[in-house]
């Protein structure tokens, strides 16, 4: 595959822009070479900007469940633009799409927008404290939350992929009040609150973690945390950022039954627009201005434009009641095929149509279990795939997503791909 066009823009990106980039995940640190540049995007196909073609898997890191320019989503768009872009007022999309969210999510009594899952952590995670007049947090090892200063220790994502070292620019007093504990291990969380005990305002977590690549919770785990908060009143926080509208119209919290005090969102109730979210019980939602003292406010906030391909999206999903079923499907066919071509015992783990391939032996069930995957193998293997005409994330530590534009014949080629490429990976 000749990538002449990429290469002169990464040439020319890489003096003007940090690293080139403008968000790290885009970069091909840990897989070598440079990135590539997109030109468009259809259905589950991604267009370079040299014309090649490829079957996507990032689908624009969560958001783009229906593929990529859905025809009613970029209808919605395009009529909202005509209207006006933003009015720095109120409007009607704002209100239509909390009513939306909250028919899906029943915790979510009461809803803020803002524009980027980032702001919709860092707001909750200012609410928890002003609601319990407490500091500090616990947080997952490998889980990212955005890149609010107290979640940048330990934290999945781009911060794992890039082997970078806690927090450099965050104060210690910050660093000092984030306090992380072992994916799936209650232990773990039981003594952090006991060492602690009245000082933790809140418990943030990825129910199913994508972050250190796809790492499903435990749901007994999830409900003896969903009891160590109430004990102790601390505010449990659900990250739904990526799982939202992604492992069912409930989120994770659907899929498990576990219900958190508040609940962040983004990427997908954005339909590909800067939007993020957050809302929970009223009691606590409350506590925001201009209804509470604790301040939050976003000059695009709610935007017509987002708003519009917010509910343009989550119409589709409702629209089908098969919609689960059918990425199910595509999950499922994508695993099998998978596992009957691997010949070796690889992990892949998978929740509906989020999964990720690791290059490990072992069960991957929290952070230090993911680290024991191949990166060596790993960069191989993406190399082998892009190659190939199939784009994943260049890292181990994401997801994989799957969109219901995904055909089958898109799926037959990936596996196919997988196969040789799990082939060429070998040392
Ligand atoms: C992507 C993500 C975020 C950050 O969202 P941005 O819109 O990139 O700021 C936060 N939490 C989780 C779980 C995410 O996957």
């Amino acid at each position: 595959m000749e990538t002449p066009n990429s290469k002169r823009l990464f040439a020319d990106a890489i003096k003007h822009m940090p690293g080139g980039v403008n968000s790290p995940v885009r970069a091909f640190k840990s897989v070598g070479g440079d990135p590539i540049y997109m030109e468009s995007a259809q259905g589950s196909q991604l267009v370079d900007v040299d014309g090649n073609e490829y079957i996507d898997y990032i689908g624009s890191w969560g958001p783009m469940i229906l593929g990529h320019a859905h025809p009613e989503v970029t209808a919605a768009i395009t009529a909202a633009a005509i209207k006006g872009t933003s009015f720095g007022t109120n409007s009607e999309g704002e209100v239509e799409l909390a009513k939306l969210v909250k028919k899906f999510v029943p915790a979510v009594e009461i809803i803020r927008m803002v524009n980027s899952g980032t702001e919709a952590t860092m707001s909750a995670m200012r609410l928890a404290r002003g609601y319990t007049s407490r500091n500090r947090i616990i947080k997952f090892e490998g889980c990212y939350h955005g890149h609010g200063d107290s979640f940048l220790s330990k934290a999945g994502s781009g911060v794992a992929t890039l082997g970078l070292p806690d927090s450099p620019g965050v104060t210690p007093s910050t660093a000092a009040d984030t306090l992380n504990a072992v994916y799936n291990d209650i232990g773990s969380v039981r003594a952090i609150v006991e060492q602690n005990h009245g000082e933790i305002a809140a418990v943030f977590i990825e129910p199913i973690a994508g972050n250190m690549g796809c790492v499903p919770a435990d749901s007994a785990f999830l409900q003896d945390l969903r009891d160590i908060c109430t004990a102790e009143g601390i505010v449990l926080i659900f990250d739904e950022v990526m799982t939202g509208f992604r492992v069912s119209a409930g989120g994770a919290q659907g899929l498990y039954g576990t219900t958190p005090d508040l609940t962040t969102f983004g990427k997908i109730i954005g339909g590909g627009l800067p939007v993020g979210a957050y809302g929970g019980r009223r009691e606590i939602m409350e506590l925001i201005a201009p209804a509470g003292p604790v301040y939050q406010a976003g000059t695009l906030s709610g935007n017509p434009l987002a708003m519009a391909a917010g509910i343009a999206t989550l119409s589709a999903i409702d629209a089908d009641p098969e919609f689960y079923k059918k990425l199910e499907q595509k999950g499922r066919a994508i695993e099998d095929g998978i596992r009957q071509a691997a010949g070796e015992p690889l992990t892949f783990n998978r929740v509906g149509s989020m999964f990720t391939l690791f290059f490990s032996e072992e069960p991957v069930t929290d952070f230090s279990s993911a680290k024991t995957s191949d990166a060596a193998r790993f960069a191989r293997f993406f190399n082998a795939l892009l190659e190939a005409g199939v784009y994943f994330p260049p890292s181990q530590f994401e997801a994989c997503f799957i969109s219901v534009a995904h055909s089958e014949s898109d799926i037959e080629q990936t596996i196919s791909a997988i196969t040789d490429a799990i082939a060429k990976s070998r040392g």
